[in-house]
């Protein structure tokens, strides 16, 4: 059926990091990480409402530059999530330009940045076009358990892995779906129509049951209306589906901690993107440069018991062999017992 966030690779070859998820109906984009996002057409990256940022290694922090010369003067709002001292980050990104200038623009910018630690405090800060970027409207929050952003049709949860460095790791969870049942709507003599979005809505936002609902709908013997109370035409009409969660995993080492709190985060997850830097046969680099092999990002994806994979983030080392990193990925997912051992066995740092 139709899904609301519609995700895909930032880099098609899967080779560099980067997630773009498309909100379908709402003409905007989410990003995760800020990578080599200059493939991306001007029209996607104006879009991005939110950019959830894993760490600020360069291969994933280095696009933010593109985005804001994009942006400047078109884009009204930018929220950017990342790890500590992420807040001073962007600040310092952001004061390596000069803006002499950008007050001028019809459009003002304003960024916000959002940090989060793993004990769960976080803080904001704002930085506005039309003060030249100056920080400001500094705030401390704290999470509500391991939930970032959260709005009417999906949220966003994250929690730490390590990577010799905190890496946030995120799961995007869509709210429940409403699906409606073509045979229920024919029994009521009725067909689909622009008021299935409000019936939708009702019944995901917990409206009354006495709520009124006009149905609309044009047939070959014209235009048809009615009114019925939101009672009548739940039982009838829908049955709400648990929404589909996406995983965006990158920048880890195979750990027993590592891999708990991804079981937290991202257990039976839909569709899951997890890094898969090396071959297995390289194992010991694998652990030197605190990434995941192939196997072990599949051993990962089958403790988790995801439903889908996307494999991305390869090493350079492996070009014109990247088709054997997905294959050790994907045999380990679908159940070597050897690679499940093994990360049963990994012991906690
Ligand atoms: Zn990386
Ligand atoms: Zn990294």
């Amino acid at each position: 059926m139709r899904t609301l966030l519609e995700p895909r690779l930032v880099d098609p070859s899967a080779a560099e990091p980067g997630l773009v998820v498309d909100v379908r109906d709402e003409r905007r984009a989410l990003l995760f990480d800020l990578g080599e996002i200059g493939r991306l057409p001007p029209r996607v990256l104006l879009r991005v409402s939110h950019v959830f940022v894993t760490h600020t290694h360069m291969d994933h922090f280095a696009g933010f530059d593109h985005l804001l010369a994009v942006g400047l003067g078109r884009m009204p709002r930018l929220v950017l999530w990342g790890g500590p001292n992420f807040v001073d980050q962007v600040e310092h990104k952001l004061r390596a330009y000069t803006w002499n200038v950008v007050q001028r623009y019809e459009v003002a910018l304003t960024i916000e940045a959002r940090e989060v630690s793993p004990d769960g405090r976080g803080r904001c800060a704002r930085f506005d076009s039309r003060t030249a970027f100056t920080r400001g409207d500094e705030a401390a929050f704290t999470l509500d358990d391991d939930v970032l952003h959260d709005e009417a049709t999906f949220r966003v949860r994250a929690r730490f892995v390590d990577h010799e460095m905190p890496v946030l790791a995120y799961a995007l969870e869509e709210k429940a779906r409403v699906r409606v049942a073509p045979d229920r709507l024919a029994a009521l003599g009725v067909t689909t129509g622009p008021w299935l979005r409000e019936l939708k809505h009702a019944v995901l936002t917990g409206a009354p049951d006495d709520l009124p609902i006009e149905l609309r709908w044009r047939d070959r013997d014209g235009e048809h209306s009615m009114v019925r109370p939101l009672a009548e035409l739940r039982p009838l009409v829908l049955d709400v589906v648990a929404g589909r969660r996406i995983g965006y995993v990158t920048d880890l080492r195979c750990t027993e901690a590592n891999v708990e709190q991804l079981v937290r985060l991202l257990t039976d997850v839909d569709l899951l993107h997890i890094e898969t830097v090396f071959l297995d046969e390289d194992r010991a680099h694998a652990l030197r440069k605190n990434h995941l092999t192939a196997a072990q990002a599949g051993a990962i994806a089958r403790r988790l018991r995801a439903r889908a994979l996307v494999p991305f983030h390869f090493s350079p080392r492996y070009e014109g062999r990247t088709g054997e990193l997905v294959a050790e990925a994907r045999d380990a997912w679908g159940g070597s017992a050897e690679c499940e051992a093994e990360v049963k066995q990994l012991k906690p740092r």
